[in-house]
């Protein structure tokens, strides 16, 4: 049984939470699943890196600017790394490139377009737990590209997909997919699951709560996806056909 797992950047914030998220990874690997988490960058990080790069350039390039915002997601991947050593389970951090995640060229809002190496399957297969940075791949040029904001979400599921997962598991900061933000409308109601189809006609009306081209992997390549709370881990919302 594979996993992949997403900690998005809410739930990573300081060593409590990353440690919280460490043992929910090694409970899973303890009970004998292959696991791959892919980490955001931690809290507002990739705003605090873009007014850094603005401060010093308003109009930086835009390959700069995906060497200065993929920082954030390798961080978040060695701290994640270390917190799954600390409970005493091996785990193994990557980046995007060291994992092979391959883009397009598109520097700001690259599209995955596959894996070009066998780095997770081998660490996998090494008994390691293995963190990838989302948000990142490398384009054909060998530079570092972003896939656009709220893009972690589109690395695991292509992760997934490629890795052919069991089930990938989104973990954020609200307990699954409600009809309306329910951030913004407390009698929002709750999906136990909904279609890839309903859930991009969702997002298109404004729910940032999955990457629109996470959803589009997940459709393409039949992987159920599954969003909840990575403060209860209480079952959440899954997309599925
Ligand atoms: P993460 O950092 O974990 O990727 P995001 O901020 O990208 O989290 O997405 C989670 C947020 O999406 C929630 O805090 C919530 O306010 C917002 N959101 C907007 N629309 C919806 C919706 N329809 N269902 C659930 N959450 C939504
Ligand atoms: N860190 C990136 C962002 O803030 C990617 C992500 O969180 O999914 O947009
Ligand atoms: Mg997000």
């Amino acid at each position: 049984m594979l996993i992949v797992q997403k900690y998005g950047g809410t739930s990573l914030a300081g060593a409590g939470r990353v440690h919280a998220a460490a043992r929910r990874v090694t409970g899973l690997y303890q009970q004998g699943a292959q696991v791959v988490v892919v980490v955001s960058a931690q809290g507002d990080t990739t705003d605090e890196l873009i007014t850094k790069a603005e401060f010093v350039n308003l109009r930086g390039s835009a390959r700069e600017m995906d060497m200065c915002l993929a920082v954030g997601e390798q961080l978040s991947a060695a701290l994640m790394a270390m917190a799954i050593g600390a409970l005493g389970y091996p785990a193994i951090s990557l980046t995007g490139w060291q994992a092979g995640i391959t883009t397009d060229g598109t520097h700001g809002n690259a599209r995955i377009t596959g894996l070009g190496n066998d780095r997770i399957q081998k660490e996998l297969e090494k008994g390691n737990i293995v963190v990838v940075t989302g948000f990142q791949g490398i384009n054909p040029k060998g530079d570092i590209t972003t896939l656009g904001r709220g893009g972690s979400d589109t690395t695991a599921v292509a992760l997934a997909a490629f890795l052919q997962a069991d089930l990938c598991q989104i973990y954020t900061d609200v307990d699954g997919v409600y009809d309306r933000d329910p951030r913004l409308y407390p009698g929002a109601t709750r999906f136990g699951r909904i279609s890839y189809e309903k859930m991009l006609k969702l997002i298109e009306g404004g729910a940032q709560v999955l990457h629109d081209r996470s959803v589009e992997f997940a459709r393409d390549y039949h992987i159920p996806v599954e969003v909840l709370s990575s403060f209860t881990g209480a079952p959440g919302t899954i997309v599925g056909p």
